[in-house]
């Protein structure tokens, strides 16, 4: 328990602070204008347009923190606030929804295993977690049966862990990828780079408080049945 404790809070902490450095990041570079004066669409465009995605079309969509890149009908959908905002903020989120877009062009490999395990860990985190419980309740009955089904249950929840992890070099690529063509057009100042940076930067920090979160959580599970499958031996 105690090291459920440890594990669980730490990514805790690191969620809140990473919430919080995002927030402050995208409130000071909101209100920061590029010289370029090019909205979050207008830079997406262009950055899709340059590796010869004119067929990937830039929508705009309502909401906060909306914006996404939707591989099965090939849209860059932006939020009302990044579409139409020529501040380095904007910028930087349509560039990295941009960069997404790119890895699919390329068949980047962890997209396309992320993509692909979608519909598995949709159904592994739901069984899994019924399993995991019905195990658990019914090894006071069943016994070492029912803590083999907990087992399958925990390694079922396992796959959404794995699809955290796996989404970590997704997110920092497609960053990667808006920074370096950030870079390259020549037309954004030093500081309006670092301003990119800074903003992915915090965004990359809650991918990395979610895949501890998660792993913490699939600990937890495995902590309470080890001790729990030890009672029973
Ligand atoms: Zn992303």
């Amino acid at each position: 328990m105690g090291l459920y404790i440890l594990f669980a809070i730490v990514p805790m902490l690191l969620g809140l602070m990473a919430q919080q450095r995002i927030r402050s990041a995208y409130a000071k570079y909101s209100a920061v204008r590029t010289n370029y004066a090019v909205t979050g669409a207008q830079a997406a465009r262009q950055m899709l347009d340059q590796k010869g995605l004119a067929n990937v079309r830039v929508e705009r969509v309502a909401g906060n923190l909306t914006d996404h890149y939707d591989p099965t009908k090939r849209v860059l959908r932006l939020s009302e606030g990044v579409h139409d905002s020529n501040s380095v903020a904007a910028v930087g989120v349509a560039c990295h929804e941009a960069g997404h877009a790119y890895q699919h062009a390329d068949a980047y490999q962890w997209l396309m295993l992320r993509s692909r395990i979608v519909p598995t860990v949709n159904i592994g985190s739901r069984l899994g977690m019924i399993l995991f419980m019905a195990g658990l309740f019914l090894s006071s009955t069943i016994g070492q049966a029912g803590i083999r089904m907990a087992w399958v249950g925990i390694i079922l929840f396992s796959l959404t862990t794995i699809f955290t992890l796996i989404t970590l070099p997704v997110e920092f690529d497609a960053s990667n990828r808006a920074k370096a063509w950030a870079a390259s057009t020549g037309v954004f100042t030093a500081e309006e780079q670092k301003g990119i940076e800074d903003v992915l930067g915090a965004a990359a920090l809650t991918y990395i408080a979610a895949a501890l979160q998660s792993l913490a959580n699939l600990l937890y599970y495995v902590t309470i049945l080890s001790g729990s499958s030890r009672r029973r031996r």
